[in-house]
């Protein structure tokens, strides 16, 4: 995930001088991305609405001249799905996230939304109708309030403590000295990799976006805080399209479709049942990595 964060992070590094020259703007990320992308095409649009529906069709992508990173890839999510993307490291699952996102552009093929392509819609309102849950939460100097309030610049205080509450943050948050007014230093020093992810959790239920992206945490988190990350994230993902780069069984069997990709191509599609069924590729994965792992309880 460390391509994908990596524009995220240096935008962190920019926005406190950033944020007070803009105050007022509607989001400020997107307009600090709009400063490091490449202009939106000339008749891009806005996307009001949104079901949600996903599509890929045929995509290819390479980051250099040599050589597909992901080759000829095809699937379609329906509205509120979750799809579990799978595979070993370097296997592409960031990728499909990047281009979904629009940070790159396929080479071949499209990505449509709601069967609009992607390219066809202005980034930022593109955005707009995303969150984003990674391993590396973006956090910024400033408090915890302002940390979720990021998620909708417009939300009173009572919507950013009902997120808390949702995502399972606010008891914690009362905990802290100074509640919702704790200052947070750049990486949010001083509250654990698992609170992080709760603040960003609430931050996106905030946003209330249609499509969720989320990178599973693969270090460790201590089991209460991880439990209460796995509540929180089921109510985020309610009614939502959620791409999710898995690592955890719990989470892959959960997911109504999950995308196996190996080198690049995707080999596996299915659901847990029907791919262990085939006794191919997941089959194997998951007797050599996931079957002891123990299940969390609900
Ligand atoms: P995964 O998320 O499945 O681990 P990635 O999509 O991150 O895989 O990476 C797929 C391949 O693309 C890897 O070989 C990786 O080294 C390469 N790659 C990823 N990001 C870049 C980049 N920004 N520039 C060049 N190569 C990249």
């Amino acid at each position: 995930a460390r391509q994908f964060t990596r524009p995220l992070n240096d935008l962190a590094n920019q926005f406190n001088t950033l944020l007070s020259a803009i105050a007022g703007a509607e989001r400020v990320f997107d307009v600090l991305v709009e400063k490091v992308e490449m202009a939106d095409e000339e008749k891009a649009a806005e996307l009001e609405q949104l079901e949600g529906e996903v599509e890929f069709a045929g995509v290819s992508f390479s980051y250099e001249k040599d050589g597909d990173t992901v080759n000829d890839i095809s699937f379609r999510v329906l509205p509120g799905e979750t799809v579990a993307l799978v595979g070993p490291t370097g296997a592409g699952k960031t990728t499909l996230i990047n281009l979904l996102s629009r940070f790159y552009d396929p080479d071949c093929g499209s990505i449509f939304i709601d069967g609009h392509e992607i390219r066809d819609i202005k980034r930022e309102s593109l955005r707009r109708h995303m969150a984003f849950v990674l391993q590396d939460t973006f956090l910024f100097h400033g408090t915890i309030r302002e940390n979720i309030r990021y998620g909708r610049l417009t939300a009173s205080d009572a919507e950013v403590e009902e997120a808390a509450k949702t995502a399972n943050a606010h008891s914690f948050i009362m905990n802290l000295p100074r509640g919702y007014d704790t200052v947070l230093d750049q990486d949010g020093g001083g509250i654990s990799h698992g609170q992080k992810q709760l603040l960003s959790i609430a931050r996106a239920l905030l946003a209330d976006p249609k499509i969720l992206i989320l990178d599973e945490a693969t270090s460790s988190i201590d089991t209460v805080t991880e439990m209460k990350i796995q509540e929180a994230l089921v109510r985020l993902m309610k009614g939502r399209t959620s791409f999710v780069i898995a690592h955890r069984l719990n989470t892959i069997q959960k997911a109504e479709q999950i995308v196996i990709l190996r080198d690049g191509e995707l080999v596996e599609r299915g659901t847990h049942r029907s791919l262990l069924g085939k006794g191919g590729f997941y089959s194997e994965l998951y007797h050599s990595q996931w079957k002891r792992e123990v299940p969390l309880p609900g």
